[in-house]
């Protein structure tokens, strides 16, 4: 899976990642390349047009993709989320009518409807409401920050059926073009540019009993369960993003020249390479550990939070010090470590901003 994903990545995403997000282009031809290649369903069953790989099998594609190119990597994350959650929790008919579109690529993209314009955090505070009339769902509210929103043939919307907090929430199959759902702008983000960003509003938005997934009242699990696992796909994407970065800032040092000399011949920017490639080998192998937990049926909501954490930081640093190494070069697009710097720094904040990872590790660590 590794060597299937580095091909691809490095002949047809690296040479055209630069392009991608000066256009913010979705890599839309590049996507389906990936589905036909099994990337769209690493941990999904085979019965379902997935490749069965599991889960650490996920982790190291998800790094050889994020390092050719981060925007496509983001969509393939959320594409694989909601494939996996889907065969966790979905009905036989729900799997069977929905995975293999998302698998096969039929579906150019699949999302993933937690955050609310008020609430990412703090997500079960959420507003959106589903009310019970006969036979359907009626569904209403808005939803922020949406990954491939526009694009998506599948939404999993998670709206609230009881009271308030996490016990009242319930979660939603939504099928893109459905009737009372609309599609807000496009966010113009700092990074993963290529990737696409909406909000979305439902507006009496009728659903069939079938579209519940998972049971009523039951969705906050449903999207926690999804998230520690997605924690481990971002957690890959740093890693992939800095050693992009570290493998560029490393080209770049032994050609340029200061003072008659390489750059690379000075301990500081030498020192600077060492501790960007030590970092983000203890990330790769925190990644790793978690998605080999996940793969062995153990818990990995610490090892994955600690990862997220830790290679999300360490990552923006890896990008920080190439875009130093780089020097004037490193602040213009002529290089890729302006894009690296701008992309990962979303890695932070997505699925859990670095603070959420603290209080889950903290958590952990005071149960035990
Ligand atoms: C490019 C992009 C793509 C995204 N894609 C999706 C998607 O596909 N689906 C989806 O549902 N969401 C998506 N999100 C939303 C993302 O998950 C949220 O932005 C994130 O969870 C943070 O929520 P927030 O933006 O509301 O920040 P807030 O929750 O308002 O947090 C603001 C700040 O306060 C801190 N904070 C909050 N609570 C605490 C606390 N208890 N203790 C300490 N600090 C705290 C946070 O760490 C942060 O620094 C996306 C976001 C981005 C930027």
């Amino acid at each position: 899976m590794r060597e299937t994903a580095r091909a691809f990545a490095q002949k047809s995403l690296a040479p055209i990642a630069g392009q991608l997000d000066r256009e913010s282009r979705f890599p839309r031809e590049q996507l389906r390349e990936l589905a036909e290649l099994g990337l769209m369903g690493v941990n999904v069953p085979e019965k379902y047009g997935g490749a069965e790989a599991g889960p650490v099998a996920y982790a190291l594609a998800m790094m050889e993709i994020a390092q050719g190119c981060a925007a496509t990597a983001v969509t393939m994350a959320v594409n694989n989320m909601v494939a996996e959650t889907l065969c966790r929790f979905g009905s036989e008919e729900q799997k069977a009518r929905y995975v293999p579109e998302i698998t096969s690529g039929r579906f150019e993209a699949a999302s993933f409807g937690l955050s609310e314009p008020h609430c990412g955090s703090d997500a079960a505070a959420l507003r959106t409401s589903a009310r019970r009339d006969g036979d359907s769902w009626v569904i209403n509210g808005s939803k922020q920050w949406i990954t491939s929103g526009d694009r998506a043939g599948l939404i999993i919307v998670w709206a609230r059926t009881g009271g308030n907090g996490s016990k009242g929430i319930s979660a939603f199959l939504v099928e893109g073009g459905a009737r009372g759902l609309h599609v807000g702008r496009h966010e113009d983000k700092m990074g993963v540019r290529a990737s696409t960003t909406v909000s979305l509003s439902f507006e009496d938005l009728r659903l069939p009993a079938g579209a519940l997934l998972g049971p009523q009242e039951q969705g906050f699990g449903v999207a926690m369960t999804a998230l520690e696992g997605g924690r481990i796909g971002v957690s890959a994407q740093a890693v992939g993003i800095g050693t992009a970065a570290l493998e560029a800032a490393a080209r770049y040092a032994q050609q340029r020249q200061a003072f008659g000399r390489p750059i690379a011949d000075y301990q500081a920017i030498r020192f600077m390479l060492a501790d960007s490639a030590t970092e983000l080998e203890a990330a790769r192998l925190l990644t790793l550990r978690a998605a080999a937990l996940k793969e062995a049926g153990r818990p990995f909501a610490l090892e994955g939070s600690m990862a997220k954490l830790y290679s999300a930081e360490k990552a923006i640093k890896a990008c920080d010090r190439a875009v130093q190494v780089h020097g004037g070069y490193g602040y213009i697009d002529e290089f890729p470590v302006e894009r690296h710097y701008r992309d990962v720094r979303v890695t932070a904040i997505y699925e859990g901003t670095s603070e959420i990872q603290r209080h889950v590790i903290a958590r952990e660590l005071l149960r035990e």
